[in-house]
């Protein structure tokens, strides 16, 4: 995929490094804050291709920023993909709620992380490879029922949260 412009609103600096170096090792310009206020900022300066949204954040939270974002006709087509801790399963529910277009779950998993990540990028026409594959991914409708987390693998769980959200759009 090509390098694109990815803005991560994340105030654990753990977290952050890890997500830099993550996106970085897939070739993508990094934009950072540490808070929502100075993300809606940069958002709108720089026109990021995603927006990484950690949700508990210092002031004003994600689920805020989210709904900020997505109600400016300049910056709503902006995917977002809010970062959720593992334990708040509600902010998850809540996210998707409020407009993001997908989760990812805290702690972060290295190994799916980027793919996950580039599945929420757009693809352009020189990815014909990526437009492809999100084709066989529309065409595909995965249910995962578990109740053990570890067996449902990141990508499964965010492609059939993907289609919730397309589809609670198409049902409103
Ligand atoms: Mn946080």
């Amino acid at each position: 995929m090509d390098s694109r412009k990815i803005l991560v609103i994340e105030d654990n600096a753990k977290n952050m490094k890890l997500v830099h170096l993550l996106l970085t090792m897939g070739e993508h310009q990094v934009l950072e804050s540490t808070d929502a206020e100075q993300g809606i900022q940069i958002a709108r300066q720089e026109k990021p291709d995603l927006i990484l949204m950690d949700i508990q954040l210092p002031g004003m939270d994600g689920l805020q920023a989210t709904g900020i974002i997505k109600a400016d006709p300049q910056l709503a087509d902006i995917p977002i993909v809010a970062l959720t801790s593992y334990a708040m399963e509600s902010d998850q529910a809540r996210a998707l709620d409020t407009g993001c277009e997908g989760y990812l779950s805290k702690p972060i998993d290295t190994k799916t992380f980027l793919g996950v990540v580039e599945t929420f990028l757009q693809p352009d026409s020189g990815d014909a490879v990526a437009v492809l594959q999100k084709r066989k991914h529309n065409d595909v409708r995965i249910l995962v029922v578990d109740d053990n987390h570890k067996v449902v693998s990141l990508r499964n769980t965010t492609t059939f949260c993907r289609r919730l959200t397309t589809a609670s759009q198409h049902w409103r």
